[in-house]
């Protein structure tokens, strides 16, 4: 069987309380590796935690997400949320990102779809947390898993002026990309690649992305417990449902499932250095 990789899970959150190492099993035993992705100080802890006790396929990425800047509730389709205030403590996350399980500084990035009334003074602190991670990532040489909602033209500038300013040297990924294939080639341009879930499996609107970019920029996630992929959707997702966006990839591609299967595997494995 042919390894798949999850590259943004998390059975750090609440929705696997009861079984996450299940869930894990369950995915290694089906030829799944995963990343289990933070959001927060403890989903990252946790995170770790989960790495540390698998010898193999079971990976952790840390970060503070701009949601959990503020506290707040939100409440959307499949997604419920109450989001705790934290401030950002470099050393602290810096000294849990040393861990060798660590593969990635993330979930990071803006998330200006829950802005309320275009609110600048949110918008300059998420900046301001993004640029800080960024340099956490930079200083440890890890890559980077970028978080975007309703930002993408802030983000690229930021990354651009990084770069330019050379003072980011590690790429990353855009996980659950969500713009046009104009800012996916802007992220292409900059070395970063670009991670679908199974949103693509009821959503058109990403077709053209996909058929835009070369299966050497695309990775494979699902974000469950959100966004199960079609025939699930409603349920809970799991890494296992990754096949899902993997079928549909090689859909609209047309091309064999296989080559999907084996390119997005080597993309991730390359970009988190995976072993
Ligand atoms: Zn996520």
């Amino acid at each position: 069987m042919n390894l798949l990789i999850d590259t943004h899970a998390h059975l750090n959150f609440k929705a696997y309380k009861e079984d996450g190492s299940e869930v894990i099993k369950r995915s290694l035993k089906n030829g799944v590796w995963l990343i289990n992705v933070g959001a927060e100080w403890d989903t990252s802890k946790r995170a770790v935690e989960y790495a540390e006790k698998y010898p193999k396929g079971v990976f952790a990425a840390v970060g503070l997400h701009p949601i959990h800047l503020q506290e707040q509730e939100i409440k959307e389709k499949n997604f419920e949320v109450v989001t705790k205030a934290e401030k950002f403590d470099y050393e602290k996350y810096k000294t849990l990102a040393q861990n060798p399980n660590v593969v990635a500084i993330g979930e990071i990035g803006l998330d200006y779809y829950h802005i309320e009334n275009d609110d600048q003074e949110t918008k300059l602190l998420q900046k301001q947390l993004f640029l800080k991670q960024l340099d956490l990532a930079e200083e440890l040489q890890k890559p980077v898993i970028i978080h975007c909602r309703n930002a993408y033209q802030d983000i690229i500038d930021i990354l651009k002026l990084k770069i330019e300013n050379r003072e980011l040297t590690v790429k990353g990924i855009i996980h659950s990309f969500l713009g046009n294939y104009k800012q996916a080639r802007q992220y292409r341009e900059m070395g970063f690649k670009i991670a679908f879930n199974g949103i693509i499996t009821f959503a058109r609107d990403y077709d053209k992305v996909i058929l835009d970019a070369p299966l050497e920029d695309i990775l494979l996630e699902t974000d469950c417990p959100y966004l199960a992929p079609a025939p699930y959707r409603g349920q809970r997702n799991e890494p296992l449902y990754v096949i899902e966006v993997a079928k549909k990839l090689a859909e609209i591609k047309k091309i064999p499932l296989e080559e999907v299967i084996n390119q997005t595997t080597a993309n991730a494995k390359k970009v988190f250095n995976l072993v």
